[in-house]
């Protein structure tokens, strides 16, 4: 054999063993990258290759000095032009296997009874774990920040919108901007405040624009099947009476409906046993300044009220109906 050929087998050993501890990214610096991808020469230069794979391969690919630590925190995001994710076919295999289940596949509910101390200790931890997630490299390249969830970790009532904006990225909190103070403004009008609902994303870093310097993209399916997985176990601690499904892609996202807001809207949808009311998305509210359109969002939240038990006034029943 070779040495070459023994070198090659090295590294692929020390690869495997890196996998069969979890490790699944490796960072590898962009010439060495180019270098990997050229051809092998028939007559291969031995010193040469072994140079390359002894010197480059194994210092060069930055490999975490600890392999018990989990692979979401070595792969840490770092600018893309000092390094880049070289994800190696037999690790590609492994990250597959650990993609989400289908959602239906895992349920909400299990969880057994926790204290307050212990659900906050448990949502603690899950934002932690969520704000150290890489599962979206190209998300957590670009995001500024984590958009995990706000308020009340023992609501009754949870608001579930699309993605983060720009507003939200910056602050690390959802519905932030000019959609998120006309959602304060509805949950006030239903007689609660951001604090005593919790709110949160399906996507919980924002849509990437590459090569633009504004505007939002949609979340694509792949993004929100990773990201629902962070939104479920949110869910299986709050563990909502009533969920608020925001806009289509929420929707879409959270119960794989994609038959459109205006037919789903005002009428209550099962999420793994929690009913989720499907309605339009503050920002189309914004777009579309028609009463008769506020009205039906208004509908709607009356509708979750009722489901809540919570009593509604007159004055409340009146909103929106003058234009
Ligand atoms: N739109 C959303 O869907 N979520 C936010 O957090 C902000 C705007």
């Amino acid at each position: 054999m070779s040495h070459y050929q023994d070198a090659l087998e090295a590294t692929e050993a020390h690869l495997r063993a890196l996998q069969a501890n979890g490790v699944r990214f490796l960072n590898v610096q962009a010439d060495t990258l180019l270098a990997l991808q050229q051809p092998v020469p028939e007559q291969p230069d031995l010193v040469a290759l072994e140079n390359a794979v002894a010197v480059e391969s194994v210092p060069a690919l930055n490999l975490n000095p600890n392999p018990t630590v989990t692979a979401e925190k070595q792969a840490a995001p770092e600018p893309v032009t000092a390094r880049q994710s070289l994800a190696l076919p037999g690790l590609v295999a492994a990250e597959k296997q650990a993609a989400p289940e289908p959602v239906a596949a895992r349920q909400v509910g299990t969880l057994p009874k926790l204290s307050a101390a212990e659900r906050q200790a448990a949502m603690a931890a899950l934002r932690e774990r969520a704000t150290a997630c890489v599962k979206c490299p190209h998300l957590a390249r670009s995001r500024r920040t984590v958009v995990f969830g706000t308020g009340d970790i023992h609501a009754r009532l949870m608001f579930v919108g699309e993605a983060p904006g720009a507003d939200e990225d910056a602050r690390g909190e959802p519905f932030v901007g000019a959609a998120g103070q006309l959602l304060t403004r509805i949950i006030k009008a239903m007689g609660f405040s951001r604090e005593t609902v919790y709110i949160a994303n399906i996507l919980k870093c924002r849509p990437d624009t590459p090569g633009q310097s504004y505007g939002n993209r949609k979340p694509t399916p792949e993004e929100m099947r990773t990201c629902l997985l962070w939104l479920l176990e949110q869910i299986d601690l709050v563990r909502p009476e009533v969920m608020v499904a925001l806009g289509a892609t929420a929707v879409e996202g959270l119960l794989g409906k994609g038959e459109g807001i205006s037919k789903l809207r005002g009428r209550f949808q099962t999420f793994h046993g929690v009913p989720v009311m499907p309605t339009f998305h503050p920002s189309y509210l914004l777009r579309n300044q028609a009463v008769t359109e506020k009205r039906k969002v208004w509908e709607d939240m009356m509708q979750v009220l009722e489901k809540l038990g919570a009593p509604i006034s007159e004055k409340q029943r009146g909103f929106f109906l003058k234009a």
